[in-house]
């Protein structure tokens, strides 16, 4: 197929959107593929080595034929939607695809090396995690990287940690962090966590950092200033150096978070605008799987000046070889080792990959997608021109609703309800990885999810395998195993 074959017309209004009729399979209305356990048990004799005290005599098993445990498994992917099944426009979460040959790469039983190696016979592992920390340093404009938090969330705890020491270390105890009310949530929590307090700054009318509001925060007790830039509302901070200047005049620190560099790739760096510290999410930016919650990588960068706080073990390089070290003012560990080894070769290879000119190439077409998609759905998107994401606004109808009817047409829904300043929220983030035509395809499920009547859409979805699920049970009281489904 090529683009002409897309699902719009000539004079711009999108066609029809795709029909979508999730696989299911079920023995009535109410059940699903059933588990494991609820197919077959057998009850196997445990005979092992460990003290009888240690072991049970009897173990309850599912006992099943290779052909139902691979159908099993079938069944349930068929039952689920993934980014192989079509786009994943969450915003902020940065769903591209995964190429696969960074698998092949990962696989090689180079991967496999143990973590207690000594590093001198381990050269080559060792190599390959500095020259990340030397590819993200410059893709960031940061003087050095750790590569051992293992998510975004990890990286802004780390990052901030390494903040507090730099101040610290001059005998300055600080008490608060500046963050915009338009910010990821975890950089609220990062920082209480860090045992700051938290000052929220409400955003300019424009979307923006208001530097009134920052003015009249900032003070000698501010340790730092997360900003995310595009902010979450996909908007560049055009103040930046301004801003920049402002929080170091107070001794603050500039912190950036970059879980989301698909903007920036090749383009500009956060170190060149006055950021000291930031990381960076390979599992949004650099291809990795998400994998489910994990495992990911977060990245921390930081300039000269905090090089001496990152965790242990870093790596460097020094007379041509390869070695780890503790910096002299680590803030310790914040995982094993150095970090989720696989994933970083994973990020690793695609970096490598691509290159300078890749890496551009992909931030032109992500921001290319995002400002297509904006203008073709039939809503209203307030602020722009956008960066790699937008957030549009479902007015008077539910996104939730919206969210939930889009499945039936066959894509994954936005990221909903935030950012709260914005009325019915969709954020979305179509990312370079889409075609036209997708694209399209995405115009027409926004646009007839809204069109459609207010009772198909608070019934939705109608046609995936799990029909609406009450969220708020699900995420209070999660059932994360057949045991636990057997005790209700
Ligand atoms: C995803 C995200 C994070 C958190 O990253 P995790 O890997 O999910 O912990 C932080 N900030 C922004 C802007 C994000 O999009």
């Amino acid at each position: 197929m090529t683009d002409d074959d897309a699902d719009s017309t000539s004079d711009g209004t999108p066609g029809e959107p795709l029909r979508y009729d999730q696989a299911r399979w079920t023995e009535d209305a109410d059940t699903y593929e059933p588990l494991l356990a609820e197919k077959t048990l057998d009850t196997v004799d445990v005979d092992s080595p460990l003290p009888d005290e240690l072991t049970r005599e009897t173990l309850e098993l599912p006992a099943l034929a290779e052909p139902e445990l691979a159908r099993h498994y079938t069944r349930l992917s068929a039952m689920n939607y993934g980014v192989e099944s079509g786009p994943v426009p969450l915003g902020s979460c940065t769903m591209k695809h995964n190429p696969a040959f960074i698998e092949d790469v990962a696989a090689t039983p180079a991967g496999l090396v143990h973590p207690d190696r000594v590093g001198e016979t381990v050269q080559g592992t060792l190599e390959l995690l500095y020259r990340l920390q030397d590819y993200l340093g410059r893709i960031g404009g940061m003087d050095a990287v750790t590569l051992q938090p293992p998510a975004g969330a990890a990286g802004e705890f780390t990052g901030i940690r390494i903040a507090r020491a730099f101040h610290r270390a001059d005998g300055d105890e600080r008490s608060e962090v500046l963050i915009p009310d338009s910010a990821h949530g975890t950089n609220f929590a990062s920082a209480a966590m860090a045992g700051y307090d938290v000052v929220t700054l409400p955003s300019g009318e424009d979307g923006r950092v208001d530097l009134d509001a920052l003015e009249a925060a900032l003070s000698g007790e501010t340790a730092a200033l997360m900003l995310t830039n595009p902010n979450t509302l996909g908007l560049f901070e055009r103040d930046i150096r301004d801003i920049a200047e402002m929080v170091h005049d107070v001794g603050g620190l500039l912190y950036y978070d970059g879980a989301n560099l698909n903007a920036l790739l090749g383009r500009a760096r956060p170190g060149d605008m006055g950021f000291d510290v930031m990381h960076y999410n390979v599992h949004k930016t650099f291809a990795t799987p998400h994998g489910g919650g994990g495992p990911g990588a977060g990245p921390v960068g930081v300039t000269d000046d905090l090089a001496r706080f990152l965790p242990d073990p870093h790596v460097r390089k020094t007379d041509g070889r390869y070695e780890r070290y503790t910096p002299e003012g680590t803030i310790g560990k914040v995982h094993g080792y150095e970090g989720n080894w696989l994933v970083l070769v994973k990020a690793f290879a695609y970096i490598a990959r691509l290159g300078d000119a890749g890496l551009a190439d992909a931030s032109a077409k992500a921001v290319l997608n995002a400002n297509y998609l904006a203008e073709r759905i039939d809503y209203e998107v307030p602020f722009g021109p956008f960066h790699h994401e937008f957030v549009a606004s479902a007015g008077e109808t539910d996104a939730a609703d919206v969210a939930k009817r889009m499945l039936d047409y066959g894509v994954h829904p936005p990221t909903t309800k935030w950012p709260e300043i914005v009325d019915e929220a969709l954020m979305t983030e179509p990312t370079e990885s889409e075609s036209k035509r997708t694209l399209d395809q995405l115009t027409a499920a926004f646009d007839a999810a809204r069109g459609d009547d207010e009772a198909a859409r608070a019934d939705a979805p109608e046609r995936t395998a799990a029909r609406r699920i009450d969220q708020v049970a699900a995420a209070r009281n999660p059932r994360l195993s057949w045991q636990a489904l057997e005790d209700v």
